[in-house]
């Protein structure tokens, strides 16, 4: 299966990481997956030899511990990771961004104090901007932080936020009026605060419950939970970069990484239907010849492995712009924007190859059908991609008559 989704230029380090992961993902991973996802069992075990293989320290500087990897080397592992179970991605992506935003916005006391522990997946981190009545349109978070003294005082409900119940640091974006008077624009009067935790359920730190996990049509094993804050006191040097008002900017940083991550992640899933469904063509018999041998099997598997190929290249692309420093929110948006799209369609390409079958749960395609159609919504949705793609597209083409 090594023909496709093939990334040229990499250098041996970054082959060498990804042929571990892909060993590890092969023996640990896909062997499984399918059962622990049915029963919505936390993967425990992957998740140590995740951290025996440095996966949550991968992008986090060596100066702190980590292996000072690029986004490109993440996103190639977090492909292969997705190719054997997307929900294990999920357990290291928001970590990822969270400790992209530390390394990103930090003040030095906030590196020096959580790097270390989170490239060793000691400290596991979770971020939260959605709200029980709003995801896309962050400008109306309704969670507020006032200043109290030495502290800020947290009110409000989340939503959605995964690794909700596991991580130990939760970056929460609240609105803080503090310094920003009435009628300041909404994303200038939001501030990201590191919220440290025990893991687990209940009131996890006076003032902070986490109630439970979120029951979900797939993307299963993985904890997905709400986040309510009930006058939770944060010491005030736990304000990410030690100034309020920037909170709006830091989390679209980090999404903006993320939105590559969520590519990866259906790349890789699309990856996995791909090799089902022409393994699958390959064994089932129809009027007397494998169905592969049927042209119209053959067209959905050749267009199958073409999407598979875009995504991908779309993917290394955006990863690679942002590693050379560029900004990468139009690549980004399209890659995440095609990847889900594409996947999805991989996905039920595959599932109508294996005709009744896949509608069986003993059937790997069975859990990807139900993976796939979160990458649509996650990090944003493909109407939200479309609205960032379309806004830069006007900057970059704009008239000149
Ligand atoms: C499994 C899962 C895990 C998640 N994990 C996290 C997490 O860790 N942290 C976190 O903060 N959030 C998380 N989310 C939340 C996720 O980011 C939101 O669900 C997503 O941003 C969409 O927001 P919404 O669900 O409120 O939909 P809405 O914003 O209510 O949108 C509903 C529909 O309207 C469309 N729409 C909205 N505005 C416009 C517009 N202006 N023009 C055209 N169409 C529009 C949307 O595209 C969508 O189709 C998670 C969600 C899921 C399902």
């Amino acid at each position: 299966m090594a023909r496709l989704a093939q990334t040229a230029g990499l250098t041996d380090i970054q082959q060498e990481i990804l042929s571990t992961v892909r060993n590890f993902v092969d023996k640990e991973i896909i062997p499984v997956a399918t059962e622990l996802e049915h029963r919505d069992e936390y993967p425990t075990q992957i998740v140590e030899g995740l951290k025996e293989l440095g996966l949550f320290g991968l992008m986090i500087p060596e100066e702190y511990g980590g292996l000072g990897e690029s986004l490109l080397t993440y996103a190639l592992c977090v492909e292969e990771i997705a190719r054997g179970w997307m929900s294990v991605s999920g357990i290291i992506n928001t970590h990822f961004i969270v400790a992209y935003m530390l390394k990103q916005h930090g003040t030095q006391e906030q590196k020096d104090t959580f790097l270390p522990r989170m490239a060793l997946g000691e400290v596991r981190g979770a971020f939260s901007m959605s709200e029980p009545a709003l995801g896309s349109d962050v400008s109306a978070i309704s969670s507020k932080g006032v200043r109290d003294g030495d502290e800020y005082v947290l009110n409000g409900q989340k939503m959605w936020l995964t690794n909700g119940g596991t991580s130990t640091l939760v970056a929460v974006l609240c609105r803080s009026d503090e310094g920003h008077p009435e009628g300041t624009a909404p994303h200038k009067s939001m501030t990201t605060f590191l919220v440290e935790k025990e893991a687990g359920f209940g009131e996890v730190r006076p003032g902070l419950t986490i109630p439970g996990k979120i029951d979900k049509m797939g993307y299963k094993g993985v904890d997905t939970t709400e986040l309510i804050m009930d006058g939770l006191r944060i010491p005030a040097n736990r304000v990410l970069g030690g100034a309020t008002g920037r909170g709006f900017y830091q989390m679209m940083d980090g999404v903006e990484v993320g939105r590559v991550n969520v590519a990866a992640r259906g790349c890789g899933v699309a990856q996995r239907a791909f090799e089902l469904g022409v393994s699958y063509a390959q064994q089932r018999h129809t009027f007397g010849k494998p169905i592969a041998q049927h042209q119209a099997i053959q067209f959905k598997l050749a267009e199958m492995a073409t999407k598979v190929e875009a995504a991908h290249a779309m993917m290394v692309n955006a990863a690679r712009k942002k590693d050379s420093g560029e900004r990468n929110d139009l690549e980004a948006g399209m890659a995440k924007y095609l990847a889900s799209e594409y996947c999805k369609e991989v996905v039920e390409d595959a599932f109508r190859i294996h005709g009744g079958y896949g509608f069986s749960k003993e059937y790997e395609i069975e859990r990807l059908y139900r993976e796939a159609p979160m990458l649509l919504i996650g990090e944003g949705t493909a109407e939200i991609q479309k609205m960032i793609i379309g806004r830069r597209l006007l900057e970059e083409y704009r008239f000149q008559g």
